[in-house]
């Protein structure tokens, strides 16, 4: 702590200082007092109670995950290592349409994938997640979105596939209205998956006007990431012009080989909405595969017709990632089922579901690396993990996004600056999402920091060991505190939730 003797409790010392505004770097000291950055420049002959010497590294904001599905994770696993070892220092939770709230609907989805610990209770509400959240304090602070699709089951029962009643959509709203209060950060829509897929546009604006009444985000895992990609891009820029929500396009990818290419007309979309005035913006991690729901794969119609928003995929591009009830099965292709069970993909699909019950995840090989290069260089996309760190294989992406972009895609291929995919990381993110004092290097705001060897930082996590950290990410600090240290965590549980606007 900071004693009389010494102006700061903190200062890193003699790095390359990336401010997250995507501007150029330059060279300074950072001092640290308490949970704020107090000081940038040359700081020679000043004293702290602590000092790293980050000369050759590059000092940026902690990184802030823009698409996470880390809601139950946080609680269960506060160290959260498959981010912080990442330099991830900020989560925003709730993406696709999970939401936190209620909490009996939203246990049974990612909660069934990690369950929580005896003292962690039931919370009430989005206001009683982050209180939780500020009780238990992970490693990492934690925003949220409140999620479309557990307000839906949560009105609408077991009778989803109708329109909701006045009623229902009242129901749906009030669960807004007390998520934006309490602090969230926007709602979310997954319109490929159960019950959302059965939404109307109408539906959504409705509910989701109440989240713009705050200036909150709409985000949403679009209805058809493949033929339907342009229509269904123009569908959420209509949510928003609608709802006056700003727009996150979640993931933006163009899904199977009939599809490549047709992401420069979705980024046109994009840029057409922007130039009318509209926020819209969009997320990406960095893989020619994503990773969804086996269940999601078949009620798209993925194996079979591929009309459906997955598009078309082989059962030789799916692979078992997380199935708890079965875990000896990760990691084989729906392929190798085909062939012993002797069964159509669609029905050895169903029939993993049939035996091990619904919540499987998949890895799906389905994009091309220049459609990921391409969103990646536009200037609307930021960084979002996307990860879901369960199972034995689940997909990279969830410990090697970050140290990919850097490594891979900026000092190995050029395909963005430094300097920008920073900006991508930090500073866009935390001012699409409002999080105040949060992305960004300079005096006063929070001391949330991660410091990496751009020669060196490099993703090591791959298909068959994704449980495996990046190289080159030295420090990461959370609220003044260093959570990583010399590439080790250090167990501090400092996180907080992170509110609407709020510091
Ligand atoms: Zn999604």
């Amino acid at each position: 702590m900071n004693t009389s003797h010494d102006k700061f409790d903190l200062i890193l010392r003699g790095g390359t200082v990336y401010d997250g505004s995507g501007g150029d770097p330059f060279a300074a000291d950072v001092g640290i007092t308490g949970d704020r950055i107090t000081a940038l420049g040359v700081l020679s002959g000043v004293t702290a109670s602590d000092e790293i010497d980050v000369s050759g590294m590059a000092v940026s904001p902690g990184f802030i995950d823009a698409h996470s599905h880390d809601d139950f994770h946080v609680l269960s696993s506060p160290d959260v290592e498959h981010n912080t070892m990442q330099g991830i220092t900020t989560v925003v939770v709730g993406n696709c349409g999970f939401g936190v709230a209620p909490y009996d609907t939203a246990a049974g989805r990612l909660g069934e994938l990690f369950s929580l610990p005896p003292e962690v209770k039931p919370w009430d509400g989005y206001a009683g997640y982050l209180a939780t959240i500020d009780q238990v304090k992970p490693s990492l602070n934690v925003a949220v979105l409140v999620g479309h699709n557990t307000l839906r089951l949560d009105a609408m029962g077991d009778n989803q596939e109708v329109p909701p009643s006045i009623d229902q959509v009242t129901h749906m709203a009030g669960w807004v209205a007390e998520g934006m209060e309490a602090g969230a950060v926007g709602f979310s829509t997954g319109l490929i998956y159960e019950p959302g897929r059965f939404s109307t546009t109408d539906e959504i604006a409705a509910v989701a006007t109440v989240a713009g009444g705050y200036r909150g985000v709409y985000a949403s895992h679009i209805r058809n990431e493949a033929g339907g990609l342009v229509a269904a891009v123009e569908e959420a820029v209509i949510v928003g012009e609608m709802s006056g929500c700003t727009v996150q396009i979640s993931h933006h990818k163009a899904s199977g080989g009939d599809n490549w290419g047709s992401i420069e007309r979705s980024l046109a979309v994009i840029e057409a909405a922007r130039e009318r005035g509209k926020d819209v913006t969009a997320d990406q991690y960095p893989y020619t595969s994503g990773s969804t729901r086996l269940a999601a794969v078949l009620q798209n119609g993925a194996l079979t017709h591929g009309s459906g928003g997955l598009g078309r995929v082989g059962a030789e591009d799916v692979v078992l990632a997380t199935c708890s009830e079965r875990t000896e099965l990760e990691g084989r292709s729906l392929a190798s089922f085909v062939e012993e069970w002797d069964l159509p993909a669609e029905d050895a699909a169903q029939k993993i579901l049939d035996e091990t019950g619904d919540n499987v995840y998949v890895v799906i090989f389905m994009m091309d690396e220049g459609d990921v290069r391409r969103v990646m260089a536009h200037p609307t996309t930021m960084i979002g993990t996307d990860g879901i760190p369960a199972g034995s294989k689940p997909h990279p992406r969830a410990w090697g996004t970050y140290p990919r972009i850097l490594g891979k895609y900026v000092r190995e291929e050029g395909v963005i600056t430094l300097q920008d995919a920073v900006h991508k990381m930090t500073g866009m993110p935390a001012d699409k999402f409002q999080l105040a004092g949060r992305g960004h290097i300079k005096e006063g705001v929070f001391a949330d920091l991660v410091v990496f060897d751009p020669a060196t930082v490099i993703d090591r996590a791959t298909y068959e060991e994704p449980k495996t950290p990046g190289a080159g990410i030295h420090h990461s600090i959370v609220n003044g505190t260093p959570i990583v240290r010399d590439g080790v965590h250090s167990h501090a549980r400092v996180g907080r939730a992170l509110r609407r606007g709020r510091e």
